[in-house]
């Protein structure tokens, strides 16, 4: 067991921690991270990154997010690999208990514990998972050009993937469990009058084909759940958009949250209900769920913790 102080503690190891470490540390607070069980985020489960600026050609999720680790440790942030299971937000400075048994105090404290997509749970899922597979349409569509692609899921973020892959892929084919879609009515609508989406209603995708050398999706096996007539697809992709679960059970009871469970920030800022506590990234943001935003959003939380503990005088 270790006991570990500093103005700055940053909890989660994405985009949006290691940029806050890196601002933290250039502006002279010494900031921890603790990294959690996914060193660099969700970024590092994915192939292909070409939406990151000041890449020109594309960069793998996790070579990125090393560049960004190392980025952070050479400007003087000292990262923990821990998991932090406890916050006591009662306490000046905050103190937070580990996995490991470490204590963790902060006079300040950034949440950047992320977001998790939810997936269907098949096998080949996870083999194919950035080789076909995907659960962000707006990261990945563009590598479908004129390809034949699906979406599973019925509410608005499902409905949102397959009108934003129209615009690239040659054909979409939503799949959905039930008879009628949750998502908005104007959403409907325009995947009604689309003619390059069709809806297999009533349907589950009981598996996952694809080839081993390249690794890559050829089809899907779906199955009608009120005939148990099961039919292959054939596409090259398939996008899993059935919701993401932030990471905030820790959190809950102290800080103000949405329905879903992400945590409330004040307009334009990382700042939460709790003076000293500042959220960033996918944490706090369901809509723009983009490397770059919490990137953004890590700084912006960075700051404001600087002026939090000028504003408490704080002898740092
Ligand atoms: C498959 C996939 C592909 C994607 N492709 C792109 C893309 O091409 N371009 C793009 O811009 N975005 C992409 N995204 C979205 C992007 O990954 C996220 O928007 C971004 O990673 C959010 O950053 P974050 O720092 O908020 O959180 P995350 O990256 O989710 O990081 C959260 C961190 O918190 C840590 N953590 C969680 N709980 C704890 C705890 N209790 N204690 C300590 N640490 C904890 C985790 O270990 C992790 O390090 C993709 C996402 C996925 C899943």
């Amino acid at each position: 067991m270790a006991e570990y102080k500093t103005p700055v503690l940053i909890i989660g190891s994405g985009p949006a921690g290691y940029t806050a470490g890196i601002y933290a540390a250039r502006s002279g607070l010494k900031p921890i991270i603790v990294s959690g069980e996914q060193i660099g985020g969700q970024l590092t489960i994915t192939n292909m990154i070409e939406n990151f600026p000041g890449f020109p050609q594309p960069i793998s999720g996790s070579q990125l997010m090393d560049d960004m680790r190392r980025q952070a440790e050479n400007v003087g942030v000292k990262i923990i690999h821990d998991k932090i299971v406890e916050i006591d937000f009662n306490t000046r400075p905050f103190e937070c208990s580990s996995e490991h048994h470490n204590l963790f105090s902060g006079d300040s404290l950034i949440i950047a514990t992320g977001a998790s997509a939810r997936w269907l749970g098949l096998k080949n899922e996870t083999k194919y998972r950035g080789f076909g597979v995907s659960v962000c349409a707006t990261c990945d569509g563009f590598f479908f050009k004129g390809q034949n692609v699906a979406v599973v899921g019925g509410g608005n973020t499902a409905a949102e993937e397959a009108l934003f892959l129209s615009n690239y892929a040659s054909f979409v084919t939503l799949i959905h469990r039930r008879d009628s879609l949750r998502a908005d009515n104007a959403l409907q609508e325009r995947i009604k009058k689309n003619r390059k989406i069709a809806i297999e209603w009533d349907s589950v995708v009981e598996d996952i084909i694809g080839t081993d050398t390249p690794l890559s999706v050829t089809g899907i096996k779906i199955k009608n759940v009120k005939t148990d007539q099961v039919k292959t697809i054939h596409v090259n992709g398939i996008f899993i958009a059935i919701g993401h679960q932030p990471n905030t059970d820790i959190f809950k009871n102290s800080l103000d949250m949405d329905p879903q469970g992400y945590i409330l920030t004040k307009p334009n800022s990382t700042m939460t209900n709790i003076a000293g506590v500042f959220a960033a990234g996918d944490v706090q943001n369901p809509r723009f769920r983009q490397a770059i935003v919490a990137a953004g959003s890590g700084c912006m939380a960075a700051m404001e913790a600087e002026s939090y503990l000028l504003k408490k005088n704080q002898d740092y």
